[in-house]
């Protein structure tokens, strides 16, 4: 029997609905996954919502997991039945059981158990692929890393500090603060208690930042722009307190000639070389022990609601996950 959450409207947490469902068999190029861990991510309450509307109902949300392989659709050669793997960024995660393209997946390296690949795969090649691609972050790159208590950020916090970066880390409360500074990060601000643009000018001496990772979007925007030097990156890669506004792109020359971009992981991503180079990073700076996986949550799949209730209400911090 393999079981699912089902969403057949969008709406709240109460929107994710537990089904028995019926797992057809793997089609050319796919496989069949029994899964022991999945990811839960703040792109599935955007799916939840509808701010990332899905065309059809009802659609299992859920776009990171890990598991073993079960069967093999026809010319299937990468992986084996009995291997582990993990993927990100394929929606129909909550599931016990599920379908994947094969080519999607990667093999999990031994000393990684399922439950960190599920919980890291998608922040953690989000990190990659922010730190290394979108901006190349090395010893002279400041960073200002908003929400660095949470999933994305705590893997952040501490990769950007093995690259040698300043890195400048807000969240909101005192605890998480201090999370963020065992994890790496050269300074802290609480920014439910403090202004941090001026914070930001403070402890960079008036220098500010060469890069600004914002995945609050409305509430800190355009504050955020503010802690850039003249030339500087904003990168918008997320909207956790809801989407930025149209803005006239006439503020950014106002605010010194800065760049703007908008990533998804899909892109960086979009090739199985592609995959595997991120993913292969990622395993390898989680082997050596840079990088840390807190995974500081562990909910039934039958309770993925209170885990969005939680994600939702900044409860948590690190990765959290379900287990079918
Ligand atoms: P987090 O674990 O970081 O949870 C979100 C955090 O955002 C909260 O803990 C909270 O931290 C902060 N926050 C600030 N304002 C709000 C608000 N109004 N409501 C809720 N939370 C708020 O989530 P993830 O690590 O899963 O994702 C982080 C961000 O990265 C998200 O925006 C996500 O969409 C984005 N993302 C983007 C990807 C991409 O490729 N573009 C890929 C993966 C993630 P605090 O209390 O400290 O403020």
């Amino acid at each position: 029997m393999a079981f699912a959450i089902q969403v057949h409207k969008f709406g709240g947490p109460e929107a994710l609905a537990y089904a028995e469902v019926k797992l057809p068999a793997p089609g050319a190029g796919q496989i069949a996954l029994k899964q022991t861990a999945i990811g839960v991510n703040y792109i599935d309450v955007y799916h939840r919502t509808g701010l990332y509307p899905q065309p059809s109902f009802p659609f299992t949300p859920g776009s990171e997991g890990a598991g073993v392989v079960t069967a093999l659709g026809a010319g299937v050669t990468n992986v084996k039945v009995g291997d582990r793997v993990a993927y990100a960024g394929n929606i129909g995660g909550y599931a016990s059981e599920r379908l994947m393209p094969a080519d999607r997946v990667v093999k999990i390296p031994e000393g990684i158990t399922d439950q960190t690949a599920a919980a890291m795969m998608l922040q953690g090649m989000t990190a990659r692929y922010l730190l290394r691609k979108t901006y190349k972050v090395d010893k002279d790159t400041t960073l200002l890393w908003h929400a660095a208590a949470g999933g994305v950020g705590l893997i952040a916090v501490q990769w950007a500090k093995s690259l040698g970066a300043t890195i400048v880390a807000t969240a909101g409360g005192p605890e998480k603060c201090a999370l963020a500074k065992a994890a790496g990060a050269t300074h802290v601000i609480d920014y439910k208690a403090e202004k941090f643009v001026d914070k930001v000018r403070d402890v960079t001496g008036g220098r500010m930042c060469d890069v600004v990772y914002d995945g609050i979007g409305k509430d800190t925007f355009p504050a955020s722009l503010d802690c850039l030097k003249p030339l500087g990156l904003f990168v918008s890669f997320g909207n956790a307190s809801g989407p930025i506004e149209a803005f006239n792109p006439g503020v950014l020359s106002a605010k010194g000639s800065l760049y703007m971009t908008r990533p998804t992981m899909g892109t960086y991503i979009a090739t199985p070389q592609l995959l595997a180079e991120t993913a292969n990073d990622l395993f390898d700076v989680v082997k050596s022990g840079a990088v840390k996986i807190n995974v500081t949550g562990t909910y039934a799949l039958k309770d993925a609601a209170q885990a969005h209730r939680d994600l939702e209400g900044r409860k948590t911090t690190g990765s959290i996950i379900l287990v079918p």
